[in-house]
């Protein structure tokens, strides 16, 4: 699986950017505040009346140098960062062991601090989250069907050919001659596919690696003849297919649909659990802008509740909190079977080896050192959370269709109508039985009826947003969540598909035949939960196989 494409609007890029500058800002405007406050405790600390209240003064003080070390950097104050952090560690040692201050560490404290008062005299550096890596964004639109661009020669009339029989099963196809041809979308970063004949001339297959906007792009090169040659020129175009002609319509569909795969996933849900609120919102500023849900969670004891309604594909922790530490509040996560796998990622300045190799032990997956800058935090994020979602699939997925199974499609029905309570927003669920199936795999054979299943999912799929859900529901049943979609634009949607579906034309024994399918759907708030909701759609469903089936039914 690969997360690509796509850059968060523009509008919405710069308001993250615009409330980065004033977080930034609002920090560089308490530093003195702060730095005086670390001057006047550690005054205090030689007059202390006890060794307990001497303690007291130094904790404190860690707090601050603690946060200063972990943040400064990340909010365009590096040499803040750098003067705290050797602080930090004195000061941990000092107060975690109840070591006593020799004199050369009370001087270099006193060197430290004074560095410290210098420090927040330095210019605030600006920060940028645009050199980031960027996941796509929702659509909410209800169709951003992958384009494909057919790349043509001058005596290629088959390859333009293909436009009308492709937009049956929900491609949008242009067909690109030279390079002012490119739709527009397509440089904005929408998804697309490469196809072209390897017969276009080489010009044409520079055209397609060497402009920006194309180069990214999944390619497919089919080919008259299939020897050696013709092959290793299609590895040499980086051609992520090659398709001997001639071929079937649904081969190539089927070849788009495995190179459209990431254009299905979601994007990544990160619970982020840090206590201090300027750098919470930071990791948040950052990880929205390119693409990804979040959650803060200041205190450890509210993690729980935030985790089971959001369902994370990472949590990022801070290692020191109030009530508890991030080792024991990881140790309480794995405590739940449904989050024994979800990476847990260690931010902190701490760099001892010991700790680490403790937190690893109890569930940790990694540790970042503190402080972060934006492309850094990305790409640690998205690595792992990629595994991890790689990995889910093996076990939340239909083996044949790849599609969300059971258990999970009303999993997520029951986390977007979670979400909806608190937004306000309807959430439609559609089911949708293919007609008559069994005719089918006893007049054609049963693998026939997997290709019939495994077609009609391509174009379930494709017709829908990448913020939908689908699911294989049973058989030759499917489920689809649809977030933010009232009962009238489900209807208007799923009778769309129904037409599609029923247009496409399947083969077996040199015959061609059609199927069509019936669709019951329900909505949320008029049904409550989950169950209802599920039951109301099924109920749908039935009434439009009883009404004659090839129609949309709505509850009521
Ligand atoms: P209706 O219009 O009432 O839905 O009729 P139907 O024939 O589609 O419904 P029924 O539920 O009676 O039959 C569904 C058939 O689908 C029976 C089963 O053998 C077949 N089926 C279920 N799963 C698969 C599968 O994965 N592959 C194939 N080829 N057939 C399947
Ligand atoms: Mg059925
Ligand atoms: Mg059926």
């Amino acid at each position: 699986m690969i997360a690509t494409a796509g850059t968060a609007p523009l509008s919405r890029s710069a308001e993250l950017q615009d409330r980065l500058t004033a977080l930034s800002i609002e920090f560089g405007n308490a530093l003195a505040a702060k730095v005086k406050e670390i001057r006047r405790v550690w005054s205090l600390v030689p007059a202390a009346p006890s060794a307990d209240e001497a303690r007291g003064a130094l904790v404190e003080i860690h707090d601050i140098v603690h946060t200063l070390a972990g943040s400064g950097k990340s909010f365009g104050y590096p040499l803040i960062s750098k003067t705290a952090a050797p602080l930090d560690g004195l000061f941990r040692l000092v107060t975690e062991q109840s070591q006593h201050l020799t004199r050369e560490e009370i001087a270099q404290i006193e060197v430290l601090i004074q560095s410290l008062e210098e420090a927040i005299c330095a210019p605030r550096e600006s920060i940028s989250l645009d050199d980031v890596a960027d996941m796509p964004t929702e659509s909410t639109e209800h169709s951003d069907a992958t384009i494909v661009l057919l790349l043509t020669g001058p005596d290629d009339s088959e390859t333009p050919a293909l436009q009308d029989p492709l937009a049956g099963f929900g491609y949008r196809c242009h067909v690109v001659r030279n390079e002012s041809d490119i739709p527009p979308e397509i440089a904005r970063g929408s998804p697309g596919i490469l196809f072209a004949d390897i017969s276009v001339t080489d010009a044409h297959l520079k055209l397609a690696r060497k402009t920006p906007a194309l180069s990214h792009l999944p390619l497919i090169l089919v080919s008259a003849r299939a020897g050696f040659e013709e092959r290793l020129k299609a590895v040499k175009c980086g051609a992520a297919v090659f398709l001997p002609k001639p071929f079937d319509l649904e081969d190539l569909v089927d070849r788009l649909g495995s190179l459209d795969e990431s254009k299905y996933e979601r994007p990544y849900r990160v619970v982020i659990a840090e206590d201090d609120g300027p750098l919470a919102s930071f990791y948040q500023l950052t990880l929205e802008h390119a693409g990804m849900e979040t959650r803060i969670v200041h205190r450890p004891s509210k993690l729980l509740d935030t985790l089971s309604g959001f369902d994370p594909d990472l949590i990022i922790m801070d290692l020191y909190m109030p009530e508890c530490t991030g080792l024991d509040l990881a140790q309480i996560v794995r405590q739940f079977p449904a989050y024994t796998t979800v990476p847990i990622l260690f931010l902190s300045t701490e760099n001892r080896l010991d700790l680490q190799l403790r937190a690893r032990h109890l569930g940790a997956d990694d540790f970042l050192p503190k402080p972060l800058q934006p492309g850094q935090l990305i790409s640690a994020i998205t690595s792992r959370a990629n595994r991890y979602r790689d990995l889910k699939k093996l076990t939340d997925r239909d083996s044949l269709t790849g599609l969300l199974n059971h258990t999970n499609i009303l999993r997520n029905l029951e986390r977007e109508m979670s979400v909806a309570s608190r937004t306000q927003a309807p959430v439609a669920f559609a089911m949708i039985d293919i007609d008559h199936f069994k005719s089918v795999n006893d007049t054609y054979g049963h693998s026939v009826g997997d290709q019939v299943i495994l077609r009609v999912t391509h174009l379930i799929r494709n017709r829908l947003r990448r913020v939908d859900y689908v699911g294989r529901y049973g058989g030759e049943e499917f489920a689809v969540v649809m977030p933010n979609t009232d009962a009238d634009a489900a209807q208007e949607v799923m009778n769309k598909l129904r037409e599609a579906a029923r247009e496409l034309e399947h083969k077996a024994d040199q015959k061609t035949f059609h199927v069509t399918f019936s669709c019951g759907v329900a909505t949320y708030p008029q049904y409550k939960t989950p169950l209802e909701v599920a039951e109301a759609a099924d109920q749908a469903l039935y009434k439009a196989k009883h009404a004659g089936r090839n129609q949309v039914m709505i509850a009521d």
